[in-house]
């Protein structure tokens, strides 16, 4: 069956045509069970190699909860990143992936017992905190372990912000790496987060600068700091157009170098922006009706097996297969299960699918498979990495 697809400009900044028909080629020979999500391998190389390129002394680790899918995790592992992680889920898909303790840290500041003990046995040794609570915990279950301390910055032009459940204000910083000192733990250094899907490149100025402050007083009390780890949140295109990343990397570069000492460690954690815009839902339309004087398309992906963080107001963008007798509306698209909470979309403009077209959602690869559930018996779609022929 030929399938014809009509792309327009905006989707070829997220997807080029070649490999949009590398994708079609690749279902139609392999009888795949839609829905699925497909990753671009070239792609995602390209992504993954260009995070930290522009930050000297920088290290990258990939957050893995972005996405977790093992084939995702080796090639990266191929590709030399290193790793951050919170739990002993994502510690196991590590080992299995066979990643060294040493290429793996943690920047959740509130961990389980369960996670400490089983990162202690495996040999992970660095690790964040924001409370007195935590440097007990870990300097109990890992003594000496190396911590940094997640500081509180302003999540603002983050799509996804993370700034309300984490983070000491800089006097508390500065107290608690006395603490943690003092227990044994051996503070190295700050870490923040600015927020996901960060789209404003001058919010990661607010956060080295108050980072800068806690760094002085914390040197100022006999604790020298020499990592600097500048969390995630580097967006990708969903909808909107969005800063670059090698723009974003020389303002953070140029301003680290001015305040920071030369010799300093940069860890970089990017999750989103390594796989979000390499990976497509590939779904099908299920139904369609009318209520009142709204469109609804149903899909067979939806908020609970993939696209939650729709919301929490993440608007993809979609392409449909073309049907030649549809006309452009405007729609309110759905997912498959009877709960009212699942709608994706509201006023998406479209050409009209036919019942079992397919519709691909672009930019997927992050924060979705991760999040999905089985709730009503929907299985979750299985992640697909594929390579360009
Ligand atoms: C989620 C998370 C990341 C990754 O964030 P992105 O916005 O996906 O780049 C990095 N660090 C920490 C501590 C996180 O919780």
């Amino acid at each position: 069956m030929t399938r014809v697809f009509r792309i327009e400009a905006a989707h070829r900044k997220i997807i080029s045509k070649p490999d949009l028909l590398n994708f079609l080629t690749f279902l139609d020979s392999n009888g795949v069970e839609l829905p699925v999500l497909l990753m671009d391998a070239d792609k995602m190389e390209k992504k993954a190699l260009a995070m930290g390129r522009n930050i000297r002394n920088s290290k990258v680790f990939y957050a893995v909860k972005a996405n977790p899918a093992p084939d995702v995790i080796k090639l990266l592992d191929g590709l030399g990143l290193n790793f951050e992680i919170a739990s002993e889920g994502e510690l196991e898909i590590l080992a299995r992936a066979g990643v060294g303790p040493e290429r793996i840290i943690t920047s959740n500041p509130v961990k389980t017992f369960k996670f400490l003990r089983a990162a202690e046995k495996y040999g992970v040794r660095y690790f964040a905190f924001d409370s007195r609570d935590e440097v007990d915990k870990i300097a109990s279950i890992i003594p000496g372990a190396n911590v940094y301390l997640r500081l509180s910055v302003p999540n603002e032009g983050s799509e996804w912000p993370l700034s309300r459940k984490f983070g000491v204000e800089i006097d508390e910083g500065a107290f608690l790496a006395s603490y943690a000192k003092q227990k044994g733990l051996n503070p190295v250094g700050i870490t923040f987060h600015v927020g996901s899907q960060c789209t404003n490149k001058y919010n990661w100025n607010n956060a080295l600068y108050k980072a800068k402050v806690l760094w002085d007083l914390a040197a100022k009390k006999g604790i020298a700091f020499r990592v600097l780890n500048i969390g995630g949140g580097y967006p990708v295109k969903y909808t909107r157009n969005v800063v670059d990343i090698e723009d974003i990397e020389k303002n953070i570069d140029g301003l680290i170098y001015e305040l920071f000492p030369k010799d300093i460690e940069v860890f970089i954690e990017p999750g989103r922006a390594v796989v979000g815009d390499t990976g497509v839902f590939v779904s099908s339309v299920i139904g369609k009706s009318v209520r009142g004087d709204e469109n609804w398309l149903h899909l067979d992906v939806g908020v609970f097996n993939g696209l939650m963080e729709s919301v929490g107001g993440i608007k993809y963008s979609y392409i449909v297969e073309d049907n030649p007798e549809g006309q452009v509306k405007q729609w309110t698209i759905a997912g498959p299960s009877c709960d009212s909470f699942d709608v994706i979309d509201t006023n998406v403009a479209l050409k009209e699918p036919r019942i079992g077209g397919l519709v691909l959602v672009l930019s997927c690869g992050a924060y979705t498979i991760s999040y999905a559930s089985e709730f009503n018996g929907f299985s979750i779609p299985e992640t697909i990495v594929i390579r360009g022929v």
